[in-house]
């Protein structure tokens, strides 16, 4: 059985050694010691002046947006995990939909001003697979129509723009630290903004608002985390740059080995630092992709559809994006995990190809 993804568990008694000290000061969440610990080797390994570390990826979308006081529309993107659009209707505003760019597949920045309504008050983008947005494009359309800005950046851990922390961009960005995520606190996320009063205002609206024991300012939500999980980030960590580098390894590998599938590629040459945190391929045809992924069930190879359906075609959603909604139906992410052997490769490789050629 290859599962389509497997969390990097660390050496067991690196992790206890962090119990151990949980069980002596008897301290386990409430913005205890190693939440303050993780978020300064966060901020350290990645560059950043400002990081908190909340409960997980959608709670920092949710404090983003009520942190920045949106109303009404939201421009945003139909190729995204649900939890970008979901975030956006739970925080009482409405998604409106632009549609993304072929070879990287994030929004579009070029038809992002068509979208704009005198309703518009903010951009969320995603950089999917930790491939970046167009930040500046963005930016100057931003500034021009006084508008804010969020990346969620859940894949784009350790990405870089312009030599700078892909977390950088935009009035806040975000990430999450889920089991599945690149680099992960078993459940987690982060927020992350260069504006030390919105990072005053966002600590306050993760811990329900309190302003010591007795007061409070404003109204604010549990979106805190525990020392538990934090200990496990502190325990991943130093095994990041492992990870990363056979993760690309991996990739360059299944690149070798599907050069005959007809199928492509997003394009990530260009990126720096870029993570490989997932492997999507992109076959010519829906029919392709059913079929293909069927095999691999059949020889007990999981892959997934990530992301499917386009979030402009949710239950409570419209949106007409005929470039996303093409690529939703004919992507498919191939198994990616540190410990994925090139035996495992080259099974999901033959049988890709075979299902092709036969
Ligand atoms: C995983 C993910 C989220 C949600 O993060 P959680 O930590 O699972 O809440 C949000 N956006 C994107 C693009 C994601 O992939």
């Amino acid at each position: 059985m290859i599962p389509v993804t497997k969390p990097f568990l660390p050496p067991r008694e690196e992790y206890d050694r962090y119990l151990d000290g949980i069980w002596q000061r008897n301290w386990l969440t409430n913005n205890g010691p190693l939440v303050n610990e993780l978020e300064l080797s966060l901020k350290e390994r990645l560059g950043v002046p400002h990081l908190l570390f909340v409960g997980n990826g959608t709670i920092a979308l949710q404090l983003a947006i009520k942190a920045l006081d949106l109303k009404g529309e939201i421009i945003t993107t139909p190729f995204s995990y649900v939890a970008t659009t979901s975030s956006i209707v739970w925080e009482g505003c409405t998604p409106v939909f632009v549609d993304i760019l072929p070879d990287t597949m994030c929004i579009n920045a070029d038809l992002i001003e068509a979208a704009i309504t005198p309703k518009t008050s903010a951009i969320l983008a995603t950089h999917v697979y930790g491939i970046p947005c167009e930040v500046q494009k963005i930016e100057e359309i931003a500034k021009k129509h006084h508008l804010k800005v969020i990346y969620d950046a859940a894949h784009a851990f350790g990405v870089k723009v312009d030599g700078k922390s892909i977390f950088e961009y935009g009035d806040i960005s975000t990430c999450s630290f889920h089991a599945t995520k690149i680099f992960h606190t078993i459940e987690g996320g982060g927020v992350f903004t260069q504006d030390p009063q919105l990072l005053k205002r966002i600590s306050f609206l993760r811990n329900f608002g309190h302003h010591g024991p007795d007061n409070f300012n404003g109204v604010g939500i549990n979106g805190k985390n525990s020392e538990f999980h934090a200990a496990m980030g502190l325990s991943v960590l130093p095994y990041m740059k492992e990870i990363q580098s056979r993760k690309k390894e991996q990739a360059s590998f299944y690149g070798e080995q599907l050069r005959d599938l007809s199928v492509s590629f997003p394009n990530t040459k260009e990126v720096e630092d870029y993570n490989h945190a997932y492997f999507p391929i992109l076959f010519q045809e829906e029919k392709g992709l059913i079929t293909s992924m069927k095999a691999l069930e059949n020889n007990g190879i999981s892959s997934r559809r990530y992301f499917y359906p386009g979030l402009n075609s949710l239950d409570y959603t419209t949106g007409y994006c005929p470039v996303s909604d093409d690529i939703a139906s004919r992507v498919l992410c191939l198994p990616l995990y540190h410990d994925l052997t090139r035996e495992e490769q080259r099974m999901v490789c033959r049988i890709l190809l075979r299902v092709q050629n036969h």
